[in-house]
Protein backbone atom coordinates (compact mmCIF):
# COMPACT_ATOMS: atom_id res chain seq x y z
CA UNK A 1 0.00 0.00 0.00
CA UNK A 2 1.42 3.55 -0.95
CA UNK A 3 1.21 6.68 1.38
CA UNK A 4 1.41 9.91 -0.18
CA UNK A 5 2.06 12.85 2.84
CA UNK A 6 2.22 16.77 1.88
CA UNK A 7 4.41 18.37 3.72
CA UNK A 8 8.17 17.50 5.36
CA UNK A 9 7.24 19.71 8.49
CA UNK A 10 7.71 17.56 12.36
CA UNK A 11 3.93 15.92 11.70
CA UNK A 12 4.76 14.44 8.20
CA UNK A 13 8.06 13.64 8.93
CA UNK A 14 6.94 11.69 12.24
CA UNK A 15 4.24 9.69 9.91
CA UNK A 16 6.48 8.64 7.34
CA UNK A 17 8.68 7.55 9.33
CA UNK A 18 6.56 5.55 11.68
CA UNK A 19 4.86 4.04 8.35
CA UNK A 20 8.26 3.16 6.89
CA UNK A 21 9.16 1.31 10.03
CA UNK A 22 6.06 -0.74 9.58
CA UNK A 23 6.64 -1.43 6.15
CA UNK A 24 4.58 1.01 4.48
CA UNK A 25 5.79 2.02 0.96
CA UNK A 26 5.95 6.25 1.45
CA UNK A 27 6.38 9.28 -0.61
CA UNK A 28 6.56 12.82 0.92
CA UNK A 29 6.12 16.17 -1.38
CA UNK A 30 7.87 19.04 -0.15
CA UNK A 31 7.30 22.54 -1.45
CA UNK A 32 10.55 23.42 -0.29
CA UNK A 33 13.63 22.94 -1.84
CA UNK A 34 15.25 21.89 1.25
CA UNK A 35 13.83 20.76 4.50
CA UNK A 36 12.49 24.32 6.46
CA UNK A 37 14.36 24.00 9.62
CA UNK A 38 13.47 27.69 10.55
CA UNK A 39 11.60 28.83 13.38
CA UNK A 40 11.09 28.88 17.26
CA UNK A 41 12.64 27.21 20.05
CA UNK A 42 9.52 24.12 20.90
CA UNK A 43 8.82 22.33 24.09
CA UNK A 44 8.65 18.08 23.60
CA UNK A 45 6.02 17.19 26.32
CA UNK A 46 6.44 13.79 27.79
CA UNK A 47 4.04 11.86 25.52
CA UNK A 48 6.13 14.00 22.19
CA UNK A 49 9.62 12.63 23.70
CA UNK A 50 7.62 8.99 24.17
CA UNK A 51 6.65 9.05 20.64
CA UNK A 52 10.09 9.98 19.29
CA UNK A 53 11.49 7.53 21.27
CA UNK A 54 9.28 4.83 19.81
CA UNK A 55 10.51 5.74 16.69
CA UNK A 56 14.01 5.41 17.25
CA UNK A 57 15.18 9.13 17.35
CA UNK A 58 17.93 9.79 19.63
CA UNK A 59 17.49 12.21 21.97
CA UNK A 60 20.27 12.08 24.32
CA UNK A 61 21.63 15.23 24.52
CA UNK A 62 19.35 17.06 21.75
CA UNK A 63 18.29 20.52 23.66
CA UNK A 64 17.83 20.89 27.24
CA UNK A 65 15.83 19.13 29.83
CA UNK A 66 12.90 21.20 31.40
CA UNK A 67 12.77 20.90 35.04
CA UNK A 68 10.98 23.76 35.92
CA UNK A 69 8.29 26.45 34.74
CA UNK A 70 7.92 29.79 36.09
CA UNK A 71 5.30 32.18 35.64
CA UNK A 72 5.87 35.34 36.84
CA UNK A 73 4.54 39.08 36.48
CA UNK A 74 6.10 41.45 33.76
CA UNK A 75 8.12 43.21 36.80
CA UNK A 76 9.72 39.96 37.84
CA UNK A 77 7.41 38.57 40.71
CA UNK A 78 6.91 35.02 40.73
CA UNK A 79 3.15 34.28 40.65
CA UNK A 80 3.25 30.18 40.31
CA UNK A 81 5.81 26.99 39.06
CA UNK A 82 5.95 23.48 38.23
CA UNK A 83 7.95 20.69 38.84
CA UNK A 84 8.13 19.95 35.47
CA UNK A 85 10.79 17.05 36.38
CA UNK A 86 8.33 15.30 38.66
CA UNK A 87 5.89 15.76 35.78
CA UNK A 88 7.97 14.31 33.79
CA UNK A 89 9.62 11.25 35.42
CA UNK A 90 5.83 9.76 35.90
CA UNK A 91 6.21 8.59 32.49
CA UNK A 92 9.54 8.11 32.60
CA UNK A 93 9.82 10.52 29.46
CA UNK A 94 12.03 14.10 29.67
CA UNK A 95 10.34 17.19 28.93
CA UNK A 96 12.54 18.42 26.52
CA UNK A 97 13.44 22.23 25.33
CA UNK A 98 15.15 21.76 21.59
CA UNK A 99 15.11 23.81 18.69
CA UNK A 100 12.00 22.83 16.00
CA UNK A 101 14.16 22.56 13.04
CA UNK A 102 16.51 19.97 15.37
CA UNK A 103 13.34 17.87 15.29
CA UNK A 104 13.00 18.16 11.74
CA UNK A 105 16.50 17.36 10.86
CA UNK A 106 16.51 14.30 13.26
CA UNK A 107 12.86 12.51 11.53
CA UNK A 108 14.35 13.66 8.47
CA UNK A 109 17.94 12.03 9.11
CA UNK A 110 16.16 8.77 9.79
CA UNK A 111 14.36 7.98 6.51
CA UNK A 112 15.50 6.55 3.22
CA UNK A 113 17.26 8.23 0.85
CA UNK A 114 14.70 9.97 -1.50
CA UNK A 115 11.25 9.69 0.26
CA UNK A 116 11.30 13.30 0.54
CA UNK A 117 10.64 14.76 -3.13
CA UNK A 118 11.56 18.50 -2.44
CA UNK A 119 10.49 21.65 -4.87
CA UNK A 120 6.83 20.17 -5.23
CA UNK A 121 4.04 22.41 -4.28
CA UNK A 122 0.61 20.66 -4.05
CA UNK A 123 -1.94 22.55 -5.12
CA UNK A 124 -5.49 20.25 -4.57
CA UNK A 125 -6.36 17.24 -4.48
CA UNK A 126 -9.00 14.45 -4.65
CA UNK A 127 -10.70 11.11 -4.59
CA UNK A 128 -10.19 8.97 -8.00
CA UNK A 129 -10.93 5.33 -8.29
CA UNK A 130 -9.03 2.87 -5.78
CA UNK A 131 -7.30 6.08 -4.02
CA UNK A 132 -6.79 9.69 -4.31
CA UNK A 133 -4.60 11.83 -6.54
CA UNK A 134 -2.46 15.29 -5.72
CA UNK A 135 -2.03 17.58 -8.19
CA UNK A 136 1.19 20.03 -8.12
CA UNK A 137 2.33 23.40 -9.32
CA UNK A 138 4.27 21.55 -12.10
CA UNK A 139 1.68 20.20 -13.44
CA UNK A 140 2.01 16.31 -12.07
CA UNK A 141 0.17 14.39 -10.55
CA UNK A 142 0.26 11.39 -7.81
CA UNK A 143 -1.72 8.66 -7.66
CA UNK A 144 -2.05 6.83 -4.25
CA UNK A 145 -4.16 4.47 -1.65
CA UNK A 146 -3.60 6.88 1.02
CA UNK A 147 -3.21 10.52 0.86
CA UNK A 148 -2.14 12.61 4.22
CA UNK A 149 -2.37 16.35 4.17
CA UNK A 150 0.83 17.59 6.57
CA UNK A 151 1.38 20.95 4.40
CA UNK A 152 0.99 22.91 7.72
CA UNK A 153 -1.82 25.99 8.57
CA UNK A 154 -2.24 27.08 4.95
CA UNK A 155 -2.82 23.90 3.90
CA UNK A 156 -3.71 23.41 0.04
CA UNK A 157 -5.12 19.77 1.17
CA UNK A 158 -7.30 21.50 3.86
CA UNK A 159 -8.30 23.93 1.19
CA UNK A 160 -9.26 21.47 -1.04
CA UNK A 161 -11.49 19.17 2.00
CA UNK A 162 -13.22 21.86 3.87
CA UNK A 163 -12.90 25.02 1.74
CA UNK A 164 -14.99 27.29 4.59
CA UNK A 165 -12.97 26.35 7.28
CA UNK A 166 -9.23 28.38 6.60
CA UNK A 167 -7.29 29.00 9.63
CA UNK A 168 -8.49 32.33 11.23
CA UNK A 169 -5.54 35.23 12.63
CA UNK A 170 -6.08 35.48 16.65
CA UNK A 171 -4.78 39.10 16.47
CA UNK A 172 -1.43 38.26 18.21
CA UNK A 173 1.88 37.33 16.63
CA UNK A 174 5.51 36.23 18.06
CA UNK A 175 8.33 38.23 17.55
CA UNK A 176 11.04 35.34 18.84
CA UNK A 177 14.81 33.87 17.68
CA UNK A 178 16.98 31.19 18.79
CA UNK A 179 20.47 33.05 19.77
CA UNK A 180 23.58 33.34 22.06
CA UNK A 181 22.53 35.95 24.19
CA UNK A 182 23.62 36.49 28.29
CA UNK A 183 20.93 34.80 30.25
CA UNK A 184 21.26 33.20 34.25
CA UNK A 185 18.89 30.72 31.60
CA UNK A 186 21.35 28.71 28.91
CA UNK A 187 22.38 26.11 30.34
CA UNK A 188 19.78 25.73 33.22
CA UNK A 189 16.18 23.20 33.07
CA UNK A 190 13.97 26.53 33.49
CA UNK A 191 11.13 28.07 31.40
CA UNK A 192 10.48 31.44 32.53
CA UNK A 193 7.82 33.38 30.52
CA UNK A 194 6.28 36.83 32.02
CA UNK A 195 2.88 38.10 31.65
CA UNK A 196 1.97 42.09 31.37
CA UNK A 197 -0.81 44.19 29.83
CA UNK A 198 0.61 44.41 26.36
CA UNK A 199 1.26 40.60 26.13
CA UNK A 200 3.79 38.33 26.84
CA UNK A 201 7.58 37.22 26.99
CA UNK A 202 8.67 34.01 27.21
CA UNK A 203 12.45 32.51 27.82
CA UNK A 204 14.12 28.83 27.42
CA UNK A 205 17.39 27.21 26.56
CA UNK A 206 17.12 24.65 23.73
CA UNK A 207 20.87 23.29 24.30
CA UNK A 208 24.17 24.24 22.57
CA UNK A 209 24.57 27.28 24.49
CA UNK A 210 21.64 28.90 22.69
CA UNK A 211 18.36 30.66 24.39
CA UNK A 212 15.08 30.98 22.66
CA UNK A 213 13.05 34.11 23.37
CA UNK A 214 9.86 34.96 22.30
CA UNK A 215 7.61 38.86 22.73
CA UNK A 216 3.83 38.54 21.71
CA UNK A 217 2.19 41.24 21.43
CA UNK A 218 -0.89 42.50 19.07
CA UNK A 219 -0.83 42.33 15.14
CA UNK A 220 -3.28 42.39 12.69
CA UNK A 221 -2.77 41.41 8.85
CA UNK A 222 -1.98 44.24 6.71
CA UNK A 223 -0.97 44.58 3.18
CA UNK A 224 -1.26 41.45 0.29
CA UNK A 225 -0.50 39.27 2.48
CA UNK A 226 -1.79 38.09 5.88
CA UNK A 227 1.54 37.19 7.40
CA UNK A 228 4.09 39.51 6.17
CA UNK A 229 5.09 42.35 8.17
CA UNK A 230 8.15 44.57 6.89
CA UNK A 231 10.12 46.71 8.21
CA UNK A 232 12.61 47.46 11.24
CA UNK A 233 10.75 45.21 13.99
CA UNK A 234 12.93 46.14 17.48
CA UNK A 235 11.91 49.97 17.94
CA UNK A 236 8.26 48.50 18.99
CA UNK A 237 9.10 45.66 20.89
CA UNK A 238 11.77 47.58 23.01
CA UNK A 239 9.00 50.46 22.77
CA UNK A 240 6.27 47.40 24.35
CA UNK A 241 8.40 46.13 26.93
CA UNK A 242 11.09 48.78 27.92
CA UNK A 243 9.85 48.78 31.63
CA UNK A 244 9.69 45.00 31.83
CA UNK A 245 12.11 43.36 34.22
CA UNK A 246 15.53 44.08 33.36
CA UNK A 247 16.16 40.24 32.21
CA UNK A 248 13.40 41.14 29.77
CA UNK A 249 14.31 44.70 28.86
CA UNK A 250 17.77 43.93 28.24
CA UNK A 251 17.56 40.66 26.10
CA UNK A 252 16.06 43.36 23.81
CA UNK A 253 19.21 45.26 23.64
CA UNK A 254 21.13 42.79 22.76
CA UNK A 255 19.68 40.80 20.36
CA UNK A 256 19.67 41.98 16.29
CA UNK A 257 16.65 42.85 13.29
CA UNK A 258 18.44 39.93 11.85
CA UNK A 259 17.60 37.67 14.78
CA UNK A 260 13.77 38.51 15.01
CA UNK A 261 11.55 36.61 13.29
CA UNK A 262 7.93 37.13 13.30
CA UNK A 263 5.14 34.39 13.24
CA UNK A 264 1.68 35.42 13.37
CA UNK A 265 -0.76 33.36 15.01
CA UNK A 266 -3.42 31.37 13.68
CA UNK A 267 -6.50 29.19 14.87
CA UNK A 268 -8.39 26.59 13.08
CA UNK A 269 -12.02 25.47 13.74
CA UNK A 270 -11.60 21.47 14.41
CA UNK A 271 -14.45 19.59 12.42
CA UNK A 272 -15.91 16.44 13.43
CA UNK A 273 -13.93 14.65 10.39
CA UNK A 274 -10.70 15.96 8.99
CA UNK A 275 -10.76 14.47 5.58
CA UNK A 276 -12.54 11.82 3.14
CA UNK A 277 -12.55 8.47 2.15
CA UNK A 278 -8.70 7.95 1.55
CA UNK A 279 -7.53 10.90 2.96
CA UNK A 280 -7.21 12.95 5.90
CA UNK A 281 -5.05 16.13 7.58
CA UNK A 282 -2.77 16.52 10.31
CA UNK A 283 -0.92 18.40 12.86
CA UNK A 284 -1.09 22.16 11.79
CA UNK A 285 -3.30 21.41 8.69
CA UNK A 286 -5.57 19.48 10.90
CA UNK A 287 -5.54 22.12 13.67
CA UNK A 288 -3.41 25.29 13.99
CA UNK A 289 -2.69 26.59 17.94
CA UNK A 290 -1.03 29.79 18.61
CA UNK A 291 2.39 28.89 20.11
CA UNK A 292 1.62 30.47 23.58
CA UNK A 293 -0.22 27.00 24.44
CA UNK A 294 3.10 25.15 23.33
CA UNK A 295 1.48 22.38 21.64
CA UNK A 296 1.85 22.61 17.89
CA UNK A 297 4.95 20.09 17.51
CA UNK A 298 3.49 18.02 20.72
CA UNK A 299 -0.18 18.10 18.95
CA UNK A 300 1.26 16.83 15.41
CA UNK A 301 3.63 14.28 16.74
CA UNK A 302 0.45 12.71 18.58
CA UNK A 303 -1.54 12.49 15.31
CA UNK A 304 1.48 10.78 13.65
CA UNK A 305 1.43 8.21 16.62
CA UNK A 306 -2.47 7.66 16.32
CA UNK A 307 -2.29 8.08 12.32
CA UNK A 308 0.13 5.35 11.79
CA UNK A 309 -0.63 3.10 13.95
CA UNK A 310 -4.27 3.08 12.46
CA UNK A 311 -3.28 2.85 8.74
CA UNK A 312 -1.14 -0.38 9.95
CA UNK A 313 -3.91 -1.72 11.57
CA UNK A 314 -6.69 -1.28 8.87
CA UNK A 315 -5.01 -1.86 5.78
CA UNK A 316 -7.90 -3.82 4.09
CA UNK A 317 -9.63 -0.59 4.67
CA UNK A 318 -8.16 2.67 4.46
CA UNK A 319 -11.15 4.96 4.69
CA UNK A 320 -12.42 3.46 7.87
CA UNK A 321 -8.73 3.39 9.14
CA UNK A 322 -8.67 7.57 8.89
CA UNK A 323 -11.75 7.81 10.47
CA UNK A 324 -10.62 6.08 13.41
CA UNK A 325 -8.08 7.75 13.48
CA UNK A 326 -9.73 11.19 13.38
CA UNK A 327 -12.41 10.12 16.11
CA UNK A 328 -9.08 9.13 18.41
CA UNK A 329 -7.94 12.64 18.23
CA UNK A 330 -10.53 14.56 17.65
CA UNK A 331 -11.33 15.50 21.10
CA UNK A 332 -8.49 16.06 22.74
CA UNK A 333 -7.62 18.48 19.91
CA UNK A 334 -10.55 20.36 20.43
CA UNK A 335 -10.16 20.91 23.80
CA UNK A 336 -6.25 21.73 23.32
CA UNK A 337 -7.62 24.32 20.69
CA UNK A 338 -10.29 26.32 22.84
CA UNK A 339 -8.03 26.73 25.19
CA UNK A 340 -5.61 27.98 22.84
CA UNK A 341 -8.22 30.39 21.45
CA UNK A 342 -9.47 31.55 24.84
CA UNK A 343 -6.03 31.68 25.75
CA UNK A 344 -5.09 34.23 22.94
CA UNK A 345 -8.15 36.68 22.94
CA UNK A 346 -6.92 38.67 26.07
CA UNK A 347 -4.87 38.39 28.61
CA UNK A 348 -7.19 36.03 30.58
CA UNK A 349 -4.44 33.44 31.29
CA UNK A 350 -3.08 36.24 33.90
CA UNK A 351 -5.96 37.05 35.10
CA UNK A 352 -6.60 33.10 35.69
CA UNK A 353 -3.44 32.57 37.45
CA UNK A 354 -4.49 35.11 40.09
CA UNK A 355 -7.39 34.08 40.70
CA UNK A 356 -6.79 30.33 40.43
CA UNK A 357 -3.46 29.90 41.77
CA UNK A 358 -4.11 29.47 45.16
CA UNK A 359 -7.07 27.15 44.49
CA UNK A 360 -5.66 24.78 42.04
CA UNK A 361 -1.87 23.39 42.56
CA UNK A 362 -0.04 24.44 39.39
CA UNK A 363 1.80 20.73 39.18
CA UNK A 364 -1.80 19.23 38.65
CA UNK A 365 -3.19 21.74 36.52
CA UNK A 366 -0.11 21.60 34.10
CA UNK A 367 -0.53 17.98 34.22
CA UNK A 368 -3.64 17.58 33.75
CA UNK A 369 -2.99 19.60 30.39
CA UNK A 370 -0.42 17.64 29.25
CA UNK A 371 -2.01 14.02 29.91
CA UNK A 372 -5.53 15.65 28.24
CA UNK A 373 -4.17 16.36 24.97
CA UNK A 374 -1.92 13.19 24.65
CA UNK A 375 -2.94 10.07 23.33
CA UNK A 376 0.32 8.41 23.81
CA UNK A 377 0.43 9.15 27.37
CA UNK A 378 -3.05 7.56 27.53
CA UNK A 379 -2.51 4.68 25.61
CA UNK A 380 -5.28 5.51 23.42
CA UNK A 381 -5.36 4.14 19.82
CA UNK A 382 -7.72 4.17 17.46
CA UNK A 383 -10.38 2.10 17.34
CA UNK A 384 -10.92 -0.19 14.25
CA UNK A 385 -13.34 0.88 11.46
CA UNK A 386 -15.88 3.55 13.19
CA UNK A 387 -17.92 4.75 10.45
CA UNK A 388 -16.02 4.38 6.38
CA UNK A 389 -16.32 7.06 3.93
CA UNK A 390 -17.53 9.98 6.27
CA UNK A 391 -18.20 13.18 4.75
CA UNK A 392 -16.03 15.85 5.07
CA UNK A 393 -18.26 18.17 7.10
CA UNK A 394 -18.81 18.70 10.27
C1 LIG B 1 9.54 27.18 8.48
C2 LIG B 1 8.62 27.02 9.66
C3 LIG B 1 8.83 27.80 10.80
C4 LIG B 1 7.96 27.66 11.89
N1 LIG B 1 8.20 28.43 12.98
C5 LIG B 1 7.37 28.31 14.02
C6 LIG B 1 7.56 29.13 15.12
O1 LIG B 1 8.50 29.90 15.15
N2 LIG B 1 6.69 29.05 16.16
C7 LIG B 1 5.67 28.14 16.17
O2 LIG B 1 4.91 28.06 17.12
N3 LIG B 1 5.48 27.32 15.13
C8 LIG B 1 6.29 27.40 14.06
N4 LIG B 1 6.05 26.62 12.99
C9 LIG B 1 4.93 25.68 13.06
C10 LIG B 1 5.28 24.44 13.84
O3 LIG B 1 6.39 23.82 13.28
C11 LIG B 1 4.07 23.54 13.79
O4 LIG B 1 3.04 24.08 14.60
C12 LIG B 1 4.29 22.15 14.30
O5 LIG B 1 5.58 21.70 14.24
C13 LIG B 1 3.36 21.18 13.55
O6 LIG B 1 3.99 20.87 12.34
P1 LIG B 1 3.29 20.42 11.02
O7 LIG B 1 4.18 19.35 10.47
O8 LIG B 1 1.87 20.10 11.20
O9 LIG B 1 3.32 21.73 10.08
P2 LIG B 1 4.54 22.62 9.60
O10 LIG B 1 5.64 22.63 10.57
O11 LIG B 1 3.95 23.93 9.22
O12 LIG B 1 5.06 21.88 8.28
C14 LIG B 1 4.33 21.91 7.07
C15 LIG B 1 5.26 21.57 5.92
O13 LIG B 1 4.48 21.51 4.73
C16 LIG B 1 5.12 22.24 3.70
N5 LIG B 1 4.06 22.71 2.80
C17 LIG B 1 3.19 23.71 3.03
N6 LIG B 1 2.35 23.84 1.98
C18 LIG B 1 2.71 22.89 1.10
C19 LIG B 1 2.21 22.52 -0.17
N7 LIG B 1 1.16 23.13 -0.72
N8 LIG B 1 2.80 21.49 -0.86
C20 LIG B 1 3.88 20.83 -0.31
N9 LIG B 1 4.40 21.16 0.91
C21 LIG B 1 3.80 22.17 1.60
C22 LIG B 1 5.84 23.35 4.44
O14 LIG B 1 6.90 23.89 3.67
C23 LIG B 1 6.32 22.63 5.68
O15 LIG B 1 7.57 22.02 5.48
C24 LIG B 1 6.88 26.72 11.86
C25 LIG B 1 6.67 25.93 10.72
C26 LIG B 1 7.54 26.07 9.63
C27 LIG B 1 7.31 25.20 8.40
Amino acid sequence: MKTVIIGAGIGGLAAALGLIRAGHQVEVYERGDRLRTAGNGVILWPGSTGILAELGIETEGFGRAMHRGELLSYNGSLLVWTDMKTISERYGHETLLVPRGGVVERLAAELPEGTIRFGRQCTGVRAAAGGAVASFSDGSEVHTDILIGADGYRSAVRETLHPDLGATFTGVATWHGISSVPSDLTDGNTVRTYFGSIGICAIHPVGGGLLHWAFEGPWKPSGTEAGSIEGPQLPQLRNWFSDWEPAVAGLLDTVTEDDVHVFPHALHKVPRWWGQGPMTLMGDAAHAIPPRAGMGANQALEDAWVLTQAIVAGKADPAGALRAYETARVRRVRRVSSSAGWMSRSNNMLLMLRIVRRAIPMNKLTHANIKGSSNYLNNHRAEPVVSAGAGPKD
